[in-house]
């Protein structure tokens, strides 16, 4: 009786969690991610790595989806189509609060975060031959500002609102994946795109690379954001990251961080156990992708705006970190 009502339970968190159960016993998590040029991409990888070590221990196998990006991750960990996603920190704020893509919808009240990651940069750039020195200089260029589902669109949409560009009519307005953007650019058929990500990404590598050459372009007189929005803030981008860029200047832009998510509906152990694998080895983790470099456990609990996961909180509390 007892083990046919484990297997039910089990049954029911496969089909309204997205957690599967194989014979072995292994509990199947997906990460929702991003492009496979982005960060998202390897970061969810990372994060599988430093689980699925431990699948004898944990009974847990994780592994990894590419998706459309931070509003789509959203999205499919509150259908239950995905146990956790990435999610940029604005994303997070906005699902939370009822805003931007889920104004309709209302507040997202069961997302849960477990922990923040990397910084990422809202990154503009720009074909050299399309005389783009700025933001301001995009009016009636062909622009990529993001596919429905991602993270950069509404930073695009932002930041040229707050430079007087109304991307309906000023510009042409692409809303294509950030990782066809590079191939694009290189083949004429856009002047510049925007995509909000870690650094380096294997994107932003791809496109200073081609016969076309690239600026990464500064997203400057901004200000107004930074006050107006309580989740940007100012950032900059090494360019020593990209030899192959025109500019030979660091990058004035703003930027959000890079958090994992997930829902009130998924089990604590599942999340504990992912935390306390990242947090207990974050050297190893720090070590699987540069724009890991500046992680601290600290810093790993800032950027949040959704509860935390109590499963997460509770190696928080376990550690001293709450
Ligand atoms: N920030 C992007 C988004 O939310 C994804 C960046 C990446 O894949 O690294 O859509």
């Amino acid at each position: 009786m007892k083990k046919l009502s484990v297997a039910l339970t089990i049954l029911f968190l496969a089909v309204i969690l997205d957690i599967g159960s194989t014979q072995a016993g292994s509990i199947f998590v997906t990460i929702g991610t991003g492009g496979i040029t982005g960060v998202y991409y390897p970061t969810g990888g990372a994060i599988a790595k430093m689980v699925n070590k431990k699948n004898k221990e944990y009974g847990i196998r994780a592994t990894v989806e590419s998706t459309g990006g931070s509003v789509f991750n959203i999205n499919a960990i509150m259908a239950g189509d995905m146990a956790f996603g990435i999610v940029q920190s604005d994303r997070q704020f906005q699902a939370m609060n009822g805003m931007a893509e889920w104004k309709a919808k209302g507040p997202q009240t069961e997302l849960r975060a477990v922990f923040s990651i990397h910084p990422e940069a809202v990154t503009l750039v720009t074909a050299s031959d399309a005389g783009i020195k700025t933001i301001r200089d995009l009016k009636v260029k062909r622009v990529n500002i993001g596919n429905p589902g991602s993270g950069q669109r509404q930073n695009a949409i932002d930041a040229l609102t707050a430079v007087g560009i109304d991307y309906e009519k000023d510009i042409i307005a692409e809303s294509i994946k950030a990782s066809e953007a590079a191939g694009l650019l290189q083949d004429n058929r856009i002047d510049a795109f925007f995509y909000t990500v870690g650094h380096p990404s294997g994107s932003i590598k791809e496109v200073t690379s081609g016969a076309r050459k690239v600026v990464i372009a500064d997203i400057a007189g901004v200000d107004s954001l930074l006050e107006k929005y309580p989740y940007y803030t100012k950032t900059s981008i090494p360019i020593k990251l990209y030899p192959g860029a025109d500019n030979k200047q660091d990058v004035i832009t703003f930027g959000v961080k890079a958090t994992l998510c997930t829902s009130s509906r998924i089990p604590d152990d599942i999340v504990y156990a992912i935390t306390k694998e990242v947090f207990d080895n974050l050297e190893e983790f720090r070590t699987l992708h540069p724009a890991f470099s500046t992680l601290t456990k600290g810093s790993m609990l800032t950027g949040i705006s959704a509860p935390f996961h109590p499963g997460a909180m509770k190696y928080f509390k376990e550690v001293g970190l709450k």
